[in-house]
This record gives C-alpha cells, structure tokens and sequence, in this order.
C-alpha cells in the first residue's frame, strides 16, 4: 500500500497535513493525530484506517480516536518525568476530558493513575479496572454518596473546601460504628488538599481556575487554620496537596510560578507535622488547535514543573515529594479527529456561503461555549485545491452552532466528509442531546483496525427514561 506521510502543518493553504521534523513528536503540537496518512485514493487515513470508509462502515458524526497518539502522549508524559525528576512520580488523567471505558483502560495500561470529578466517572473508571489507589476524586460539591464511593473503594480525595472536610469525618465516624470486628480499624482516608494559589493565567475566563476569586479549593490564607484542622483528625491522613491554575496554557511561566508557591505550602505542612509528601500540580498544558496555535512540547512541560519543584526545594530545604500532574486536554485532544457528512449549502451573496454537517454543538460545544477556533479538512478530497472560504455549520436549532467561522475547504457536495481536527478533549464529555439528537459513535482505531468503544445511540435511547403518566396517554389515537 502506497501511502505517504501526512504531518506537517502545511501553511500553504492545501492542507493541514503535519510535517514531523523530530523523532518524537509531541501530539499537542499538531492538529492532526501522529498516525495520519494521505492514502493512495487521496483519502485521509488515521490508525492506518481510511476516514470515509470508517464513516461508511460506522455511520456520521463519528468520533476517531487514534490508539497510538495518546498511547504516545502518555509515554511522552511519563518518559519526560522519569527523565528530569529523581523522585518519585505519578501521571494522572483527568479522565473529565474524555470518560468511558476504553479510554480509561488504554490510559490505566500506559501506568497512568486517574483524575475523576464525580461518581458517574468514578464508576466508570472502576468499571474498567483502573486501580483504585491511583484514582484521585475531585470535585467542588462533591456528595456524601461520591464520598462515600470513593472511600470504600480506596481512592484519594482531593478535598476542596471545609464542607468536604467535615463530611470526610462524617464518613469516617460512621465506618467506625458499622465496624463489627474490633481488629479491623478503619484506614484513614487518604487526602490531598485543594488551594487556590493566585496565579493568573492568560486562557478564557471560564477555564482559569488559580486566581484567588474561584469557586475551587481553599483560600491559602487559611492554610494555618486547615492545616491545624486536618492535624487533628485521626480519620484523615493528608498526604499531599493540589493545585490546578486552568487549561489551554502555552505559557510555561504560569506553571513555574506556581512550583515556588506550592513548595512553600509544603514547607508549611511541615510545621503541624503532616505527612505531606505529594505535590499535584494540576493539568493545563494546551495543544494546537489552528495553525496560529504554538504550545510548548510534553517534554518542555514537564522539564519546566520538574526544576522549577527541585530548585524551590532547595531553596526550602524540603525532601523532595512525590510529583503528580493532571493532564487531560494534551493527552487525548489530539488523538481524535470529528468525521461528519457533509449536507446542503446556503450562499448569502456578497457575505457568505454556509456549508452545513450533521452534528454540531451537541457533539462539540465548545465553539457555542468558549468561541474555540477549529481547523477542517475534507477527508475524501485531501489535496483538492481550497478553493472556498466558507462556515460551517451544525444542524441544531441556534443561529451560534456554527462549528467553524471560517474554513477554507476544496469545493464540496453533499455527503462528502468533512474532519474536524483536535476533538480528542471536551467533545464527547460535554456532549448532549439537544434537539434530541442521538449522541455518536465512537472508534477506536489502531494499524488498520477500527474497534467501536462507544456505540451510536438510537431515537429508543432517547425515550428510554422518557414516562407518560397515564392520564397523558391517547386511547383515541
Ligand atoms: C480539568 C482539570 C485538569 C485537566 O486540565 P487540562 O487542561 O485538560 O489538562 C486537571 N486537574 C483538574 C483539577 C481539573 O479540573
């Protein structure tokens, strides 16, 4: 089979194909997943797969996940941490960016740990056998029955504010009583702490979550008044502490800031004698969405949090802890790709030329939520010339479900394919129903094979917890 390489962003207007220019690529810095190929029928292959015919065999809007990029980016990920850090590390997922069975299984075998935001994926990742003692809850109202969940299972708390704190000791208490035998004592549970360092970072506003006005974690100023809190409560072994300053970050100088900020807590924690040996540092680092886009590498990431934690320790005199990152966007964002239909067109003479798809903002609502910026490509007609200047736009009912302002695609007819770049992170997790329009599939592919890990769902889903009550139903009909 001939077939070419596809990488590199290719400015001159054909194509957003990447050009790899170094043997180890990092996914976040290309808009297309590391396997893309342009095939010999001018089609765009992906996990050695071609796009139409996946949308042929599994039906549109298709989600595309390549196995080998974000196998890849979990690599690059935990490689770069056994490279630039002596001590002892832990990558987690924050599954929130894409939560289902296979992701969950892929990542976990890759030696990553999980980050969850509630007991929906917190099931989830159990159900797909993620070890519990490397699944991490967080979450700013988290309830007693997630709480609960979570503490049965053995995973980590991440705990967010004084509710949680006292709703743990609850829990706690309450195992005690239920205790039969007198030798079995309770674990305490395990506990990291969430602050809120003040550090502004330059991403939208919805995504910024370091600046001191927030709704997640503890303020730092009550760092004393937590610290003597947790000190005392037998039930509750803290071990560490978290921060995460907000997502889609290209700047490295945010992440830097906040390895002196958290060392000194750590210093801190040692004052009340806790056994506080992790850092978590959040996730954040952003990926390349257009060609405008320039996000540094896993690798420069990971170097840039690794010294900045070795050096404020030294400054400190602290041991060095047990280093954990968050990264959800940068391990899964790249590694999928959207394949939709294309369907009819609209011309408003002089203004514009509407090209519409059969998804939209149930599928990816980002666009409509965070006016995010996408690139498109036209997967059966890749080196066609990109002749029209054109939106895309969805099929639901809201003049703003428009997935792409302007994209420059070839000239197009209907039930052409049209790829939509980047969809790995925050696509499916936020998707919805709305218009009723059934959620879709799902596959993961990987040297030629295509495995469905997220089924179609049918209008029967739709009605499924759908309940007439009986005076509603029509005898007449
Ligand atoms: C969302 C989130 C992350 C991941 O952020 P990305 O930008 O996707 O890397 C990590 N940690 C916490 C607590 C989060 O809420």
């Amino acid at each position: 089979m001939v077939s070419t390489p596809v990488p590199a962003l290719d400015n001159s207007g054909r194509q957003y194909l990447p050009n790899f220019d170094t043997a180890t690529p990092s996914p976040n810095q290309y808009l297309l997943p590391l396997t893309a190929r342009n095939n010999e029928h001018d089609h765009l292959e992906i996990g050695g797969c071609d796009v139409a015919t996946l949308v042929e065999q599994f039906g549109s809007p298709l989600y595309i996940l390549d196995e080998e990029t974000l196998r890849t980016a979990c690599r690059q990920y935990r490689d770069a941490f056994s490279k630039y850090y002596p001590g002892e590390s832990l990558v987690i997922y924050a599954s929130k960016a894409w939560n289902c069975l296979a992701v969950c299984a892929v990542v976990a075998s890759e030696g990553l740990g999980l980050d969850v935001v509630s007991g929906g994926e917190l099931y989830t990742a159990l159900q797909a056998g993620v070890p519990a003692d490397t699944i991490y809850l967080h979450g700013n109202n988290k309830s007693v029955e997630e709480l609960a969940l979570a503490v049965s299972a053995g995973c980590t708390i991440v705990v967010d504010n004084w509710h949680e704190l006292q709703n743990l000791v609850a829990i706690a208490a309450d195992s005690e009583t239920s205790e039969t035998s007198e030798t079995a004592a309770a674990q305490p549970i395990r506990i990291l702490l969430r602050l809120t360092p003040g550090i502004e970072c330059h991403t939208h506003e919805y995504i910024r979550t370091g600046h001191l006005d927030s709704k997640f974690g503890f303020d730092p100023e009550q760092l004393d008044e937590v610290f003597a809190y947790v000190s005392q409560q037998p039930a509750l072994l803290c071990v560490g502490l978290h921060a995460h300053i907000g997502s889609q970050i290209f700047e490295l100088q945010a992440h830097q800031d906040l390895t002196g900020v958290m060392v000194q807590w750590l210093a801190k924690a040692t004052q009340y004698g806790l056994p506080i040996s992790e850092l978590d540092i959040g996730g954040g680092l952003g990926i390349r969405y257009t060609e405008s886009d320039d996000p540094p590498s896993i690798d420069e990431w990971v170097k840039v949090v690794c010294e900045g934690i070795i050096r404020a320790c030294e400054q400190q005199g602290v041991a060095l802890p047990r280093l954990i990152s968050e990264p959800g966007r940068s391990l899964i964002g790249p590694a999928c790709v959207t394949a939709y239909r294309m369907g009819g067109q609209k011309t408003v003479p002089g203004i514009r030329t509407y090209v519409t798809v059969d998804g939209g903002m149930s599928d990816n609502p980002r666009p409509i939520t965070y006016q995010s910026v996408y690139r498109a490509l036209v997967a059966n007609k890749l080196s066609a010339p990109l002749t029209e200047s054109v939106a895309i736009a969805g099929k639901h009912c809201e003049s703003g479900d428009i997935v792409i302002k302007q994209a420059q695609i070839p000239a197009t007819q209907p039930g052409d394919v049209l790829v939509v770049m980047g969809t790995g992170a925050y696509n499916y997790s936020m998707s919805s129903n709305y218009n009723r329009l059934p959620r879709p599939a799902a596959v993961l592919v990987n040297q030629g094979d295509a495995s469905l890990i997220l089924q179609r769902e049918t209008v029967e889903d739709l009605t499924r917890q759908d309940r007439l009550p009986e005076r509603l139903i029509r005898r007449d009909a």
